[in-house]
């Protein structure tokens, strides 16, 4: 048991430098968060060493008590953060990512080419929700199902629920996915409950984003209305990298049977027990008052960092934010979401960049995608995400001028008020 700066300077040096860079730049990833330090011992334990497939009490290896016991315990607090009858709710804990856990519930909810309904990725939607593009089937999800994606309306940037009710008419699904990964807004579930029943389709709501802010109650709760709810488990819920699903057993006897059975052996093997460790910890600790604080913040400062671009005259996808993230409309500037992410980069500002409504083209995308759940996490409030919006206000600024000649007029203007020192530009 050598520790592993001994055993291993080289990777040692790789995760201080991580670390520095994680604590001394501004991380405004929407997926990324900065997870406690019990959770991380709790995923970097012993627990890592053992093979457990199957379930609690019904293992396919030998010594697994106290690993029942863990994954016992993790299953009660994952109901409980989310407030769920376990009469009514079960879940499986062993995904190993937000992926894995999307593609196993549709194993156990479809038969191959069965048609879906989710948020198409231009539009804020995830890749596992059925993403291709007019030349190539990219998920699993579309390879294998039918893929009938919806969008936001290209005016507002919201979800255009009407169009989504007359396509389910006519596509008529067997699943409708809710959720998403650049949404800046809530959602409607009761009207998409209402859209799914009138097809007879199931809904599921992939809350990976969203989950600490749905767990703390300052979501709307998509629990109330879907069959099915996936998550991950690093965003805003801030546990270690991986999934649940939440399945709702009284509207049909064999959901738990086929939920589990598709997990193991459908679609993984061994469960990795240290990381189930990582989510009871981290379950436990959102289940803590002081994490409806956090919540509340997470979305107070993301507001205050609309606010600030907005003040600058920028332009934002539904003009605002409800959750934890920003979508900025770079286009009317004719700067690219790569351009802005790059400089950011060279500002210790991490950023991605990020399709926003009506963009043709996924790989030069004309927005960014901004995050408040990690800078959150170290105690930063609206006063700071004022200075951190100034600061990306710059960085817009300095690439105005890389790119003067190409520039558009808005563009010029920021150039021009960023160099005069009218003081916006400059704090
Ligand atoms: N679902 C949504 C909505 C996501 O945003 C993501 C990842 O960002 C995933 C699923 C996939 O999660 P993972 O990267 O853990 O596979």
């Amino acid at each position: 048991y050598q520790p592993l700066a001994e055993a291993d300077p080289e990777v040692q040096r790789i995760i201080e430098n991580e670390t520095y860079r994680q604590f001394t730049g501004l991380e405004l990833i929407a997926s990324e968060n900065l997870t406690s330090l019990a959770t991380m011992e709790a995923n970097g334990s012993m627990l890592t060493n053992k093979y457990s497939e199957g379930l609690p009490g019904a293992r396919y290896y030998g010594g697994n008590e106290y690993i029942d016991q863990l994954e016992e315990l993790c299953r009660k607090r994952a109901l409980e953060a989310f407030s769920l009858d376990p009469k009514i709710w079960g879940v499986n804990v062993q995904p190993y990512s937000g992926s894995t856990a999307n593609f196993a519930t549709f194993t156990a909810l479809l038969q191959p080419q069965d048609r879906i309904m989710g948020l198409g990725l231009p539009d804020g939607g995830h890749l596992t929700h059925g993403y291709y593009t007019a030349k190539k089937k990219i998920s699993a999800s579309s390879i294998y199902f039918q893929s009938f994606p919806y969008q936001v309306d290209t005016k507002t940037g919201y979800i255009d629920y009407a169009l989504l009710h007359k396509n389910a008419n006519l596509f008529k699904p067997r699943l409708i996915i809710c959720g998403g990964s650049a949404y800046p807004r809530d959602w409607d579930y009761a009207k998409l409950a209402e859209t799914a029943k009138g097809q007879g389709a199931y809904l599921m709501a992939d809350i990976a984003h969203i989950s600490g802010l749905v767990a703390a109650k300052v979501q709307n709760n998509p629990f109330e209305y879907c069959d099915v709810v996936t998550t991950t488990t690093h965003k805003t819920l801030r546990g270690p990298r991986a999934g649940m699903i939440f399945f709702r057993k009284d509207r049909n006897p064999e959901i738990e049977a086929n939920i589990n059975a598709a997990v193991f052996p459908a679609c993984q093997g061994g469960p990795h027990n240290n990381t189930i460790a990582g989510i009871a910890v981290a379950l436990k600790q959102a289940a803590d008052p002081a994490f409806k604080e956090y919540a509340l913040q997470v979305i107070k400062n993301s507001q205050a960092i609309a606010k600030t671009l907005s003040s600058h005259g920028h332009k934002l996808q539904t003009d605002g934010s409800e959750n934890h993230l920003v979508l900025w409309d770079l286009r009317p500037l004719g700067l690219t979401g790569s351009k802005i992410e790059k400089i950011c980069d060279l500002a210790h500002i991490t950023v991605n960049k990020n399709a926003v409504s009506g963009d043709t083209s996924a790989l030069v995308p004309g927005g960014v995608r901004i995050g408040t759940a990690a800078l959150t996490s170290r105690s930063m409030t609206e006063k700071d995400m004022e200075k951190v919006a100034e600061f990306l206000h710059r960085a817009v600024s300095i690439a105005g001028v890389l790119q003067e000649e190409a520039g558009s007029k808005l563009l010029k203007d920021f150039v021009a008020k960023a160099t005069t020192g009218d003081g916006k530009g400059r704090q």
